[in-house]
């Protein structure tokens, strides 16, 4: 597979909004200085190791033939099996997916779990499609990556418009040509090995990161206003536990628009009311919003927990909240980061406040290649001081260093992983 230069996947400086691809490699640029890393392990660290794409082509419910486009991007594979998310959504390409399975390269470091950084994607719109032609989507997808995969090469899960029942098709397909192997995906439904707690646990780890960051803040999590864009898997889980640590949460949107209530929002509502009207949108007793609204809305705490690029120059000094914990991956421009840091705004970054579901994955993967099951408390407990304590030294080494979380949490991720290569003799 060809390796791919930074020069050759640059992006035009002209942009005025920063792309995913040039968010990770800014990111990691400016950890990469702080530590001072030689420019050699600096090419190899930004540089992914593979990189696939495939023609899908499938028959449509009409019977006609439609080709797709999909993705398979390893970063990086120093500290263990790549590690990431497949994604269906019409503005997947190959950057994006480069970007993301950067992010993952960081993200399991920060939290140092014993994987590499991968993601996966198809250009597609999911809900233009029935299932049964999402199933043959996903089935040949994974037939024409599957040479990549394997519980000790690369481990797919869930990420944007798939889920478990899309994970259950993916080990069923790699098992079909491969015998039964639990551990080549996560995210799986419980009742195909796949563990407790990880339906919600990106969105647990999310509401972990809101409560140690407001303690460091001096904010009572009673006391805290919260707004959450995206209700889709990590946005109305992040809700639901925020709301049942005493926050909150006052405003939420999904895709087709959201709803802010001074009083609060009753997230079990309002997901019956999503599931009935396919929105949040509309929600009774609440104030219809844009999603810019949601953004800039009154609030202490803003989660963005939908897509890249949300939190932008175009409006960071309109933002309220005095805390921003990443739900989504990429969702803030450096450009925008610089702005939130001489407002004063706190912003746990994506790569620490979203990892609770690879660190949950992980849990997944140790129960199946070991044959053994744990009690929801005990992964939920295994969570909580995994996180917590992959925030703490974040937030040390942000004293220790006076950088921002985000430079800290890449700082230790990326001095990890330039370890981890520097032992295997790269
Ligand atoms: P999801 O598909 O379950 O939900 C996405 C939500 O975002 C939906 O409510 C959707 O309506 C909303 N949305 C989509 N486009 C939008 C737009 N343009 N404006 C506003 N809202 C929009 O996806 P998810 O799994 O919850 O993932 C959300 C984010 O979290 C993504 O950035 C993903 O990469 C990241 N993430 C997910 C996980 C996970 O375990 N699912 C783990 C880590 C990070």
């Amino acid at each position: 597979m060809p390796r791919v230069t930074a020069a050759a996947t640059a992006a035009s400086p002209s942009r005025a909004v920063e792309t995913a691809l040039e968010i990770t490699r800014i990111n990691f640029q400016k950890a990469a200085t702080h530590l001072k890393l030689d420019s050699e392990m600096q090419t190899l660290l930004s540089t992914p190791f593979r990189e696939l794409r495939v023609e899908i082509p499938i028959r449509l419910d009409d019977g006609t033939l439609k080709v797709f486009v999909g993705y398979r991007v390893q970063h990086n594979g120093a500290r263990g099996p790549a590690k990431g998310g497949i994604r269906f959504h019409p503005s997947v390409d190959l950057d994006e997916v480069r970007a993301l399975a950067a992010a993952m390269t960081w993200k399991t470091a920060v939290v140092n779990v014993p994987f590499g950084g991968a993601k996966g994607g198809i250009t597609v719109d999911p809900t233009k499609l029935s299932v049964k032609e999402l199933e043959r989507l996903t089935r040949k997808y994974i037939s024409r990556i599957q040479l990549l995969l394997g519980p000790y090469r690369d481990v797919p899960a869930p990420d944007v418009n798939t889920n478990a029942q899309t994970m259950a098709w993916v080990f069923d397909q790699y098992s079909s040509s491969n015998g039964y192997t639990p551990a080549c995906v996560t995210g799986k439904p419980v009742e195909m090995g796949g563990s407790l707690g990880r339906e919600q646990a990106t969105g647990r780890g999310v509401a972990f990161m809101v409560r140690e960051a407001a303690k460091d803040l001096g904010l009572k999590m009673a006391s805290l206003r919260v707004a959450v864009q995206g209700f889709g898997n990590v946005g109305a889980n992040a809700a639901l536990l925020i709301a049942e640590m005493g926050a909150k949460v006052v405003a939420v949107s999904d895709v087709k628009g959201g709803v802010y209530s001074a009083k609060g929002l009753d997230i079990r509502k309002l997901q019956a009311h999503l599931k009935a009207k396919g929105s949040v949108a509309g929600f009774p007793g609440a104030e219809n919003i844009t999603n810019e609204d949601l953004l800039t809305c009154d609030c202490d705490v803003l989660v963005p927990a939908a897509l890249e690029c949300v939190v932008h120059p175009g409006n960071a000094a309109r933002i309220r909240a005095r805390l921003i914990v990443e739900g989504a991956n990429l969702p803030t421009t450096p450009a925008a980061d610089a702005i939130l840091e001489s407002r004063g705004v706190t912003v746990v970054p994506d790569i620490l406040a979203n990892a609770g579901g690879v660190t949950c994955s992980y849990f997944e993967w140790a129960q199946n290649l070991q044959q053994v099951f744990w009690e929801e408390d005990h992964v939920n407990k295994e969570l909580e001081k995994i996180m917590t304590r992959a925030y703490r030294a974040v937030a040390a080494r942000a004293k220790q260093d006076k950088l921002s979380l985000r430079t800290s949490a890449y700082t230790l991720a990326v001095e990890r992983v330039a370890r981890a290569e520097k032992l295997r003799g790269t």
